[in-house]
Protein backbone atom coordinates (compact mmCIF):
# COMPACT_ATOMS: atom_id res chain seq x y z
CA UNK A 1 0.00 0.00 0.00
CA UNK A 2 1.59 3.44 -0.57
CA UNK A 3 2.68 5.33 2.36
CA UNK A 4 0.40 8.42 3.12
CA UNK A 5 2.07 11.97 3.79
CA UNK A 6 1.75 11.75 7.04
CA UNK A 7 3.92 8.47 7.61
CA UNK A 8 6.38 9.50 5.12
CA UNK A 9 6.86 12.78 6.73
CA UNK A 10 7.04 11.14 10.54
CA UNK A 11 9.85 9.07 9.52
CA UNK A 12 12.47 11.77 8.29
CA UNK A 13 15.16 12.63 10.60
CA UNK A 14 17.21 15.38 9.10
CA UNK A 15 20.21 16.91 11.00
CA UNK A 16 23.58 17.54 11.29
CA UNK A 17 27.09 16.71 13.33
CA UNK A 18 28.23 19.39 14.99
CA UNK A 19 31.68 19.11 16.67
CA UNK A 20 35.19 21.03 16.53
CA UNK A 21 37.27 19.99 13.93
CA UNK A 22 39.26 16.60 14.96
CA UNK A 23 36.76 15.93 17.11
CA UNK A 24 35.08 12.74 15.10
CA UNK A 25 32.69 14.29 13.02
CA UNK A 26 33.95 12.19 9.42
CA UNK A 27 34.54 9.06 11.16
CA UNK A 28 31.27 9.26 12.50
CA UNK A 29 29.51 10.38 9.51
CA UNK A 30 31.07 7.31 7.74
CA UNK A 31 30.30 5.01 10.11
CA UNK A 32 26.35 5.97 10.41
CA UNK A 33 26.31 6.07 6.61
CA UNK A 34 27.72 2.19 7.18
CA UNK A 35 24.40 0.70 8.98
CA UNK A 36 22.40 2.19 5.87
CA UNK A 37 24.39 0.77 3.59
CA UNK A 38 24.94 3.50 1.92
CA UNK A 39 28.40 3.30 1.58
CA UNK A 40 30.20 -0.27 1.28
CA UNK A 41 33.44 0.66 2.00
CA UNK A 42 34.40 2.50 5.09
CA UNK A 43 36.62 5.21 3.86
CA UNK A 44 35.03 6.93 1.27
CA UNK A 45 34.58 9.59 3.33
CA UNK A 46 37.65 9.94 4.83
CA UNK A 47 38.87 9.54 1.42
CA UNK A 48 37.66 12.44 0.44
CA UNK A 49 38.64 14.21 3.71
CA UNK A 50 42.55 13.00 3.23
CA UNK A 51 42.35 14.81 -0.47
CA UNK A 52 41.24 17.99 1.26
CA UNK A 53 43.69 18.38 4.33
CA UNK A 54 45.65 21.10 2.51
CA UNK A 55 44.62 24.09 1.35
CA UNK A 56 45.78 23.57 -2.39
CA UNK A 57 44.00 20.01 -2.39
CA UNK A 58 40.99 21.92 -1.42
CA UNK A 59 40.89 24.12 -4.03
CA UNK A 60 41.90 20.96 -6.45
CA UNK A 61 38.79 19.46 -5.65
CA UNK A 62 36.73 22.58 -5.37
CA UNK A 63 37.33 22.55 -8.98
CA UNK A 64 36.96 19.37 -9.45
CA UNK A 65 33.21 20.14 -7.89
CA UNK A 66 31.33 16.97 -8.29
CA UNK A 67 32.77 15.46 -4.66
CA UNK A 68 31.70 18.76 -2.70
CA UNK A 69 28.91 18.43 -4.43
CA UNK A 70 27.73 14.97 -3.47
CA UNK A 71 28.45 15.61 0.34
CA UNK A 72 26.53 18.23 1.49
CA UNK A 73 23.91 16.14 1.94
CA UNK A 74 23.51 12.17 2.13
CA UNK A 75 20.40 10.47 2.44
CA UNK A 76 20.57 6.82 4.15
CA UNK A 77 17.54 4.43 5.20
CA UNK A 78 17.64 2.53 8.69
CA UNK A 79 15.10 0.38 10.34
CA UNK A 80 11.86 2.07 9.80
CA UNK A 81 13.87 5.72 9.64
CA UNK A 82 14.89 7.68 6.38
CA UNK A 83 18.07 9.79 7.72
CA UNK A 84 19.09 13.00 6.02
CA UNK A 85 22.51 14.17 7.69
CA UNK A 86 23.55 17.90 5.96
CA UNK A 87 27.13 18.64 6.14
CA UNK A 88 28.82 21.55 7.50
CA UNK A 89 32.06 22.66 5.98
CA UNK A 90 34.95 22.01 8.97
CA UNK A 91 37.02 25.55 8.47
CA UNK A 92 35.92 28.48 10.25
CA UNK A 93 35.94 30.89 7.20
CA UNK A 94 32.90 29.04 5.79
CA UNK A 95 30.89 29.99 9.37
CA UNK A 96 28.47 31.53 7.23
CA UNK A 97 27.63 28.76 4.89
CA UNK A 98 27.55 26.18 7.98
CA UNK A 99 24.75 28.50 9.91
CA UNK A 100 22.64 28.73 6.66
CA UNK A 101 22.77 24.63 6.68
CA UNK A 102 21.53 24.70 10.10
CA UNK A 103 18.69 26.35 8.87
CA UNK A 104 17.65 23.05 7.19
CA UNK A 105 17.82 20.52 10.04
CA UNK A 106 15.41 19.64 12.87
CA UNK A 107 18.16 18.38 15.19
CA UNK A 108 21.67 18.13 15.88
CA UNK A 109 24.41 15.41 16.98
CA UNK A 110 27.06 17.10 19.07
CA UNK A 111 30.66 14.98 18.97
CA UNK A 112 32.99 16.29 21.86
CA UNK A 113 36.30 14.34 22.16
CA UNK A 114 36.07 12.60 26.03
CA UNK A 115 39.87 14.25 26.27
CA UNK A 116 39.17 17.66 25.12
CA UNK A 117 35.63 18.37 26.55
CA UNK A 118 33.80 21.36 25.10
CA UNK A 119 36.09 23.54 22.27
CA UNK A 120 35.81 26.77 21.08
CA UNK A 121 33.93 25.62 17.53
CA UNK A 122 31.85 23.39 19.19
CA UNK A 123 30.10 26.32 21.35
CA UNK A 124 30.02 28.42 18.89
CA UNK A 125 27.96 26.00 16.95
CA UNK A 126 25.82 24.99 19.85
CA UNK A 127 25.03 28.83 20.12
CA UNK A 128 23.58 28.57 16.61
CA UNK A 129 21.78 25.55 17.37
CA UNK A 130 20.27 27.44 20.75
CA UNK A 131 19.10 30.49 18.58
CA UNK A 132 17.36 27.93 16.68
CA UNK A 133 15.73 25.34 19.43
CA UNK A 134 17.36 22.86 17.42
CA UNK A 135 17.68 19.93 19.78
CA UNK A 136 21.02 17.83 20.84
CA UNK A 137 21.92 14.25 20.51
CA UNK A 138 25.68 14.57 22.25
CA UNK A 139 27.99 11.65 21.25
CA UNK A 140 30.97 11.72 23.23
CA UNK A 141 34.17 9.95 20.99
CA UNK A 142 36.99 8.19 21.58
CA UNK A 143 36.27 6.67 24.62
CA UNK A 144 39.18 3.81 23.60
CA UNK A 145 41.78 6.83 24.47
CA UNK A 146 42.44 8.32 27.72
CA UNK A 147 39.36 10.52 28.34
CA UNK A 148 38.68 12.78 31.31
CA UNK A 149 36.06 11.50 33.89
CA UNK A 150 32.45 11.21 32.13
CA UNK A 151 31.10 13.37 35.13
CA UNK A 152 33.61 15.92 34.49
CA UNK A 153 32.51 15.69 30.77
CA UNK A 154 28.59 15.93 31.75
CA UNK A 155 29.55 18.80 34.12
CA UNK A 156 31.60 20.84 31.78
CA UNK A 157 28.17 20.28 29.34
CA UNK A 158 26.08 21.43 31.90
CA UNK A 159 28.04 24.30 32.91
CA UNK A 160 29.37 25.82 29.34
CA UNK A 161 26.28 25.38 27.25
CA UNK A 162 23.53 25.39 30.07
CA UNK A 163 21.91 22.41 29.32
CA UNK A 164 20.88 19.41 31.44
CA UNK A 165 22.70 15.85 30.64
CA UNK A 166 20.98 13.08 30.86
CA UNK A 167 23.35 10.24 30.62
CA UNK A 168 21.28 7.52 28.32
CA UNK A 169 24.64 5.01 27.96
CA UNK A 170 27.26 4.69 30.28
CA UNK A 171 30.81 3.62 28.83
CA UNK A 172 31.97 -0.23 30.38
CA UNK A 173 35.60 0.71 31.39
CA UNK A 174 38.01 3.34 30.08
CA UNK A 175 40.54 3.66 27.17
CA UNK A 176 42.24 0.26 26.28
CA UNK A 177 39.37 -1.58 29.11
CA UNK A 178 36.48 -0.03 26.66
CA UNK A 179 34.56 -2.84 25.96
CA UNK A 180 30.80 -1.30 25.26
CA UNK A 181 27.97 0.69 26.58
CA UNK A 182 25.47 0.27 29.35
CA UNK A 183 22.13 1.65 29.14
CA UNK A 184 21.41 2.74 32.09
CA UNK A 185 17.46 3.10 32.17
CA UNK A 186 16.75 -0.59 30.38
CA UNK A 187 19.55 -2.44 32.25
CA UNK A 188 21.13 -3.58 28.28
CA UNK A 189 24.81 -4.17 27.36
CA UNK A 190 25.54 -3.36 23.86
CA UNK A 191 29.20 -5.14 23.31
CA UNK A 192 30.13 -3.45 19.91
CA UNK A 193 28.05 -1.70 16.86
CA UNK A 194 28.51 -4.68 14.91
CA UNK A 195 26.05 -6.64 17.38
CA UNK A 196 21.97 -5.48 16.69
CA UNK A 197 21.08 -7.43 20.02
CA UNK A 198 21.94 -6.28 23.52
CA UNK A 199 21.98 -8.38 26.45
CA UNK A 200 19.81 -7.97 29.09
CA UNK A 201 20.82 -7.63 32.61
CA UNK A 202 19.57 -6.83 36.08
CA UNK A 203 21.75 -4.18 37.28
CA UNK A 204 24.97 -2.84 36.95
CA UNK A 205 27.26 -6.01 39.06
CA UNK A 206 26.32 -8.06 36.45
CA UNK A 207 28.21 -5.69 33.79
CA UNK A 208 30.86 -5.02 36.28
CA UNK A 209 32.26 -8.61 35.77
CA UNK A 210 33.14 -7.41 32.14
CA UNK A 211 35.78 -5.52 33.60
CA UNK A 212 38.94 -6.27 35.03
CA UNK A 213 38.73 -6.71 38.78
CA UNK A 214 40.13 -3.67 39.94
CA UNK A 215 37.76 -1.51 37.49
CA UNK A 216 34.49 -3.21 38.38
CA UNK A 217 33.70 -1.26 42.06
CA UNK A 218 34.30 1.92 40.34
CA UNK A 219 31.80 1.23 37.41
CA UNK A 220 29.17 0.39 40.03
CA UNK A 221 29.55 3.48 41.85
CA UNK A 222 29.69 5.95 39.12
CA UNK A 223 26.69 3.70 37.57
CA UNK A 224 24.33 4.28 40.22
CA UNK A 225 25.69 7.62 40.95
CA UNK A 226 24.69 8.18 37.54
CA UNK A 227 21.18 6.66 37.79
CA UNK A 228 20.59 9.25 40.69
CA UNK A 229 21.93 12.28 40.58
CA UNK A 230 21.38 12.75 36.65
CA UNK A 231 18.42 14.19 35.08
CA UNK A 232 16.61 10.97 33.47
CA UNK A 233 16.09 12.02 29.97
CA UNK A 234 12.94 13.84 29.11
CA UNK A 235 11.88 14.08 25.69
CA UNK A 236 9.86 17.42 25.88
CA UNK A 237 12.83 19.34 27.66
CA UNK A 238 15.02 17.76 24.73
CA UNK A 239 12.61 19.11 21.87
CA UNK A 240 12.58 22.50 23.52
CA UNK A 241 16.57 22.54 23.58
CA UNK A 242 16.62 22.19 27.30
CA UNK A 243 18.36 18.66 27.66
CA UNK A 244 20.61 16.74 25.81
CA UNK A 245 20.97 12.89 25.95
CA UNK A 246 24.38 11.95 26.04
CA UNK A 247 25.72 8.61 24.50
CA UNK A 248 29.54 7.25 24.88
CA UNK A 249 30.97 5.69 22.67
CA UNK A 250 34.10 5.13 19.74
CA UNK A 251 33.11 5.94 16.09
CA UNK A 252 36.66 4.29 15.19
CA UNK A 253 35.97 1.28 17.02
CA UNK A 254 32.42 1.15 16.54
CA UNK A 255 31.28 1.46 20.03
CA UNK A 256 27.72 3.86 20.38
CA UNK A 257 27.01 4.12 17.25
CA UNK A 258 24.09 2.04 17.16
CA UNK A 259 23.21 3.30 20.34
CA UNK A 260 23.16 7.23 18.53
CA UNK A 261 21.22 5.94 15.43
CA UNK A 262 18.48 4.44 17.58
CA UNK A 263 18.17 7.19 19.79
CA UNK A 264 17.65 9.86 16.10
CA UNK A 265 15.54 7.79 15.36
CA UNK A 266 13.49 7.61 18.47
CA UNK A 267 14.09 10.56 20.02
CA UNK A 268 14.81 13.09 17.36
CA UNK A 269 12.06 15.48 15.84
CA UNK A 270 10.19 14.56 12.73
CA UNK A 271 10.44 17.31 10.00
CA UNK A 272 9.31 20.74 12.11
CA UNK A 273 6.91 23.24 11.09
CA UNK A 274 8.40 26.57 9.53
CA UNK A 275 7.53 30.17 9.70
CA UNK A 276 6.99 31.77 6.87
CA UNK A 277 5.71 35.36 6.71
CA UNK A 278 2.31 34.76 5.99
CA UNK A 279 1.40 31.74 7.99
CA UNK A 280 3.49 28.54 9.66
CA UNK A 281 3.59 25.98 6.73
CA UNK A 282 3.46 22.32 8.85
CA UNK A 283 5.33 19.15 7.40
CA UNK A 284 1.98 17.49 6.81
CA UNK A 285 0.20 19.98 4.81
CA UNK A 286 -0.50 18.88 1.30
CA UNK A 287 0.61 21.53 -0.88
CA UNK A 288 4.82 21.22 -1.54
CA UNK A 289 6.86 24.12 0.08
CA UNK A 290 10.67 24.17 -0.03
CA UNK A 291 13.40 26.37 0.52
CA UNK A 292 16.91 27.19 -0.70
CA UNK A 293 19.92 27.32 2.17
CA UNK A 294 23.11 26.53 -0.41
CA UNK A 295 24.10 26.53 -3.95
CA UNK A 296 27.18 25.20 -5.47
CA UNK A 297 28.76 25.30 -8.77
CA UNK A 298 28.34 22.12 -10.61
CA UNK A 299 31.11 19.74 -12.56
CA UNK A 300 30.84 21.67 -15.63
CA UNK A 301 32.18 25.11 -15.26
CA UNK A 302 31.43 25.61 -19.09
CA UNK A 303 27.81 25.17 -18.86
CA UNK A 304 27.45 27.33 -15.43
CA UNK A 305 25.38 24.53 -13.97
CA UNK A 306 24.59 24.89 -10.38
CA UNK A 307 22.57 22.32 -8.35
CA UNK A 308 20.66 24.65 -5.67
CA UNK A 309 20.05 22.88 -2.19
CA UNK A 310 16.40 22.72 -1.36
CA UNK A 311 14.66 21.77 1.71
CA UNK A 312 11.05 20.32 1.55
CA UNK A 313 9.14 22.02 4.71
CA UNK A 314 5.84 20.64 3.57
CA UNK A 315 3.66 18.34 1.16
CA UNK A 316 5.31 16.07 -1.60
CA UNK A 317 8.02 17.20 -4.29
CA UNK A 318 7.26 15.18 -7.60
CA UNK A 319 9.75 14.89 -10.97
CA UNK A 320 8.15 17.03 -13.56
CA UNK A 321 5.83 19.33 -10.88
CA UNK A 322 5.87 23.26 -11.50
CA UNK A 323 6.86 25.34 -8.88
CA UNK A 324 6.46 28.64 -8.01
CA UNK A 325 9.64 30.77 -6.91
CA UNK A 326 8.91 33.66 -4.57
CA UNK A 327 11.13 35.94 -5.54
CA UNK A 328 10.46 36.29 -9.00
CA UNK A 329 6.27 34.63 -9.52
CA UNK A 330 8.02 33.16 -12.04
CA UNK A 331 7.44 28.93 -12.45
CA UNK A 332 9.96 26.49 -12.75
CA UNK A 333 9.43 23.11 -13.83
CA UNK A 334 11.31 20.46 -11.29
CA UNK A 335 12.67 18.46 -13.90
CA UNK A 336 15.85 16.70 -12.65
CA UNK A 337 15.68 16.98 -8.79
CA UNK A 338 18.25 14.79 -7.05
CA UNK A 339 18.77 12.86 -4.39
CA UNK A 340 22.39 12.51 -2.95
CA UNK A 341 23.88 9.28 -1.25
CA UNK A 342 27.24 9.12 -0.28
CA UNK A 343 29.26 8.33 -3.50
CA UNK A 344 26.40 8.77 -6.00
CA UNK A 345 23.87 10.59 -6.64
CA UNK A 346 20.47 9.32 -8.53
CA UNK A 347 17.10 11.18 -9.45
CA UNK A 348 14.18 12.03 -7.11
CA UNK A 349 10.79 11.24 -8.12
CA UNK A 350 9.65 12.03 -4.51
CA UNK A 351 10.35 14.05 -1.93
CA UNK A 352 9.05 14.76 1.50
CA UNK A 353 9.20 17.26 4.15
CA UNK A 354 12.62 16.78 5.47
CA UNK A 355 14.40 15.87 2.86
CA UNK A 356 16.25 17.93 0.33
CA UNK A 357 17.36 17.48 -3.03
CA UNK A 358 19.69 19.43 -5.29
CA UNK A 359 17.90 21.39 -7.97
CA UNK A 360 20.07 21.86 -11.31
CA UNK A 361 19.76 25.63 -12.38
CA UNK A 362 21.78 28.11 -14.57
CA UNK A 363 21.40 30.73 -12.03
CA UNK A 364 17.29 31.04 -11.24
CA UNK A 365 17.76 30.18 -8.07
CA UNK A 366 19.41 31.60 -4.70
CA UNK A 367 20.34 31.02 -1.19
CA UNK A 368 16.43 31.60 0.55
CA UNK A 369 14.34 31.49 -2.37
CA UNK A 370 11.15 30.12 -1.12
CA UNK A 371 9.37 27.76 -3.81
CA UNK A 372 5.57 26.87 -3.43
CA UNK A 373 2.93 24.99 -5.50
CA UNK A 374 1.48 28.43 -6.67
CA UNK A 375 1.16 29.95 -2.88
CA UNK A 376 2.48 33.35 -2.86
CA UNK A 377 4.67 32.87 0.70
CA UNK A 378 8.25 33.28 1.75
CA UNK A 379 10.13 31.37 4.38
CA UNK A 380 11.85 33.66 7.07
CA UNK A 381 14.85 32.98 8.57
CA UNK A 382 17.69 31.83 6.32
CA UNK A 383 20.46 34.34 7.82
CA UNK A 384 23.27 36.43 5.80
CA UNK A 385 26.12 38.02 8.26
CA UNK A 386 27.44 41.31 7.54
CA UNK A 387 30.80 40.51 6.54
CA UNK A 388 34.33 40.52 8.86
CA UNK A 389 36.19 41.23 5.71
CA UNK A 390 35.99 44.28 2.81
CA UNK A 391 38.15 44.07 -0.11
CA UNK A 392 37.79 45.90 -3.77
CA UNK A 393 38.80 42.99 -6.78
CA UNK A 394 41.12 44.60 -8.37
CA UNK A 395 41.04 42.93 -12.33
CA UNK A 396 44.72 42.96 -14.09
CA UNK A 397 42.90 43.08 -17.56
CA UNK A 398 40.70 46.49 -17.64
CA UNK A 399 39.45 45.11 -20.84
CA UNK A 400 37.51 42.09 -19.33
CA UNK A 401 35.47 44.50 -16.53
CA UNK A 402 32.39 43.72 -17.78
CA UNK A 403 32.75 39.80 -17.51
CA UNK A 404 34.05 40.36 -14.23
CA UNK A 405 31.22 41.94 -13.03
CA UNK A 406 28.99 39.20 -14.26
CA UNK A 407 31.13 36.73 -12.78
CA UNK A 408 31.03 38.46 -9.00
CA UNK A 409 27.05 38.45 -9.74
CA UNK A 410 27.13 34.67 -9.85
CA UNK A 411 29.50 33.92 -7.39
CA UNK A 412 26.98 36.26 -4.88
CA UNK A 413 24.24 34.23 -5.85
CA UNK A 414 25.53 31.11 -5.60
CA UNK A 415 26.88 32.75 -1.84
CA UNK A 416 31.11 32.40 -2.40
CA UNK A 417 31.05 35.88 -1.23
CA UNK A 418 29.17 38.88 -0.80
CA UNK A 419 29.21 41.44 -3.00
CA UNK A 420 27.81 45.34 -2.99
CA UNK A 421 27.93 48.23 -5.55
CA UNK A 422 28.65 51.10 -4.30
CA UNK A 423 26.33 53.92 -5.10
CA UNK A 424 28.66 56.69 -6.97
CA UNK A 425 29.19 54.18 -9.24
CA UNK A 426 32.62 53.11 -7.62
CA UNK A 427 34.46 49.41 -8.63
CA UNK A 428 32.32 46.99 -6.60
CA UNK A 429 33.53 45.73 -3.31
CA UNK A 430 33.53 41.83 -1.92
CA UNK A 431 32.77 41.03 1.83
CA UNK A 432 33.57 37.89 2.94
CA UNK A 433 33.13 36.21 6.68
CA UNK A 434 36.71 34.64 6.45
CA UNK A 435 40.00 34.57 4.72
CA UNK A 436 39.84 31.89 2.92
CA UNK A 437 36.37 32.51 1.11
CA UNK A 438 38.91 34.96 -1.09
CA UNK A 439 41.13 32.37 -1.76
CA UNK A 440 38.14 30.67 -3.05
CA UNK A 441 36.85 33.38 -4.90
CA UNK A 442 40.30 34.47 -6.42
CA UNK A 443 40.83 30.43 -7.22
CA UNK A 444 37.42 30.06 -9.09
CA UNK A 445 37.00 33.35 -10.98
CA UNK A 446 40.81 32.24 -12.49
CA UNK A 447 39.53 28.36 -13.54
CA UNK A 448 35.84 28.94 -14.56
CA UNK A 449 36.23 32.79 -15.78
CA UNK A 450 39.64 32.79 -16.62
CA UNK A 451 39.91 36.65 -14.93
CA UNK A 452 43.34 37.13 -12.97
CA UNK A 453 42.14 39.24 -10.04
CA UNK A 454 43.94 40.48 -6.72
CA UNK A 455 42.33 42.06 -3.82
CA UNK A 456 42.66 45.35 -2.51
CA UNK A 457 42.19 47.20 0.85
CA UNK A 458 39.36 48.99 0.54
CA UNK A 459 38.77 52.59 3.02
CA UNK A 460 35.81 50.34 4.83
CA UNK A 461 36.00 47.99 7.33
CA UNK A 462 32.30 47.37 8.05
CA UNK A 463 29.04 47.02 6.67
CA UNK A 464 25.54 46.89 8.14
CA UNK A 465 22.21 46.87 6.22
CA UNK A 466 20.66 49.99 6.71
CA UNK A 467 17.08 50.80 6.96
CA UNK A 468 14.28 52.67 8.94
CA UNK A 469 10.50 53.07 9.50
CA UNK A 470 10.26 56.42 7.57
CA UNK A 471 11.30 55.87 4.33
CA UNK A 472 12.09 60.26 4.14
CA UNK A 473 15.00 59.07 6.67
CA UNK A 474 15.98 56.17 4.92
CA UNK A 475 16.48 58.24 1.60
CA UNK A 476 17.57 61.42 3.61
CA UNK A 477 20.50 59.28 5.04
CA UNK A 478 21.50 57.74 1.63
CA UNK A 479 21.41 60.94 0.04
CA UNK A 480 23.75 62.61 2.83
CA UNK A 481 26.15 59.26 2.74
CA UNK A 482 26.01 58.83 -0.68
CA UNK A 483 29.56 57.84 -0.87
CA UNK A 484 29.71 55.50 2.04
CA UNK A 485 26.26 53.42 0.88
CA UNK A 486 26.20 50.65 -1.46
CA UNK A 487 23.91 47.83 -2.24
CA UNK A 488 23.35 44.44 -2.03
CA UNK A 489 22.64 41.37 -4.15
CA UNK A 490 18.37 42.18 -4.08
CA UNK A 491 19.60 46.28 -4.26
CA UNK A 492 18.86 46.78 -0.14
CA UNK A 493 21.54 49.19 0.98
CA UNK A 494 23.95 48.88 3.33
CA UNK A 495 26.13 51.73 5.11
CA UNK A 496 29.87 51.04 4.42
CA UNK A 497 31.92 52.73 7.72
CA UNK A 498 35.39 52.88 8.02
CA UNK A 499 35.47 51.17 11.25
CA UNK A 500 33.27 50.58 14.45
CA UNK A 501 34.20 53.72 15.99
CA UNK A 502 32.84 55.79 13.30
CA UNK A 503 30.02 53.24 12.50
CA UNK A 504 28.67 54.16 16.34
CA UNK A 505 29.34 57.79 15.82
CA UNK A 506 26.79 57.53 12.51
CA UNK A 507 24.79 54.94 14.24
CA UNK A 508 24.30 58.11 17.20
CA UNK A 509 23.63 60.89 14.56
CA UNK A 510 21.12 59.17 12.55
CA UNK A 511 19.02 57.51 15.29
CA UNK A 512 16.23 56.67 13.17
CA UNK A 513 18.46 54.98 11.02
CA UNK A 514 18.51 50.89 12.45
CA UNK A 515 22.01 49.45 11.30
CA UNK A 516 21.87 45.63 11.06
CA UNK A 517 24.86 42.90 10.96
CA UNK A 518 22.58 40.24 10.44
CA UNK A 519 20.12 40.39 7.16
CA UNK A 520 17.33 37.28 6.68
CA UNK A 521 16.86 36.46 3.05
CA UNK A 522 13.77 37.70 2.19
P1 LIG B 1 36.73 15.49 12.19
O1 LIG B 1 37.80 16.50 11.95
O2 LIG B 1 35.84 15.89 13.31
O3 LIG B 1 35.97 15.10 10.97
O4 LIG B 1 37.47 14.18 12.78
P2 LIG B 1 37.87 12.80 12.09
O5 LIG B 1 36.71 11.90 11.99
O6 LIG B 1 38.66 13.04 10.87
O7 LIG B 1 38.80 12.24 13.26
C1 LIG B 1 40.00 12.89 13.65
C2 LIG B 1 41.00 11.87 14.09
O8 LIG B 1 40.52 11.18 15.23
C3 LIG B 1 41.26 10.80 13.05
O9 LIG B 1 42.61 10.45 13.09
C4 LIG B 1 40.38 9.65 13.51
O10 LIG B 1 40.87 8.40 13.09
C5 LIG B 1 40.44 9.80 14.99
N1 LIG B 1 39.24 9.27 15.64
C6 LIG B 1 37.95 9.49 15.35
N2 LIG B 1 37.14 8.82 16.18
C7 LIG B 1 37.94 8.16 17.05
C8 LIG B 1 37.70 7.29 18.14
O11 LIG B 1 36.57 6.98 18.51
N3 LIG B 1 38.80 6.81 18.78
C9 LIG B 1 40.07 7.12 18.41
N4 LIG B 1 41.06 6.60 19.08
N5 LIG B 1 40.33 7.94 17.38
C10 LIG B 1 39.28 8.45 16.70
Amino acid sequence: MAESLAEAVSRRRTFAIIAHPDAGKTTLTEKLLLFGGAIQLAGEVKAKKDRMQTRSDWMKIERERGISVVTSVMTFEYKDNVFNILDTPGHEDFADDTYRTLTAVDAAVMVIDAAKGIEPRTLKLFEVCRMRDIPIITFINKMDRESRDPFEILDEVEEKLALDCAPVTWPIGRSKTFCGTYHLANNEVRASDTQEIMTKVTDPEMVAHRLPENERDAFIEETTLAIEACKPFDRKAFLEGHLTPVFFGSALRNFGVRDLIDALGEFAPPPRDQVADIRTVQATDNKMTAFVFKIQANMDPNHRDRIAFARICSGKLERGMKARLSRTGKQLGLTAPQFFFASQRQLADTAYAGDVVGIPNHGTLRIGDTLTEGESLVFQGVPNFSPEILRRVRLEDAMKAKKLKEALQQMAEEGVVQLFSPEDGSPAIVGVVGALQLDVLKERLMAEYGLPVSFEMSRFSVCRWISADQPAELEKFITARRGDIARDLDHDPVFLAQDSFSLRYEAERYPAIKMAALKEYH
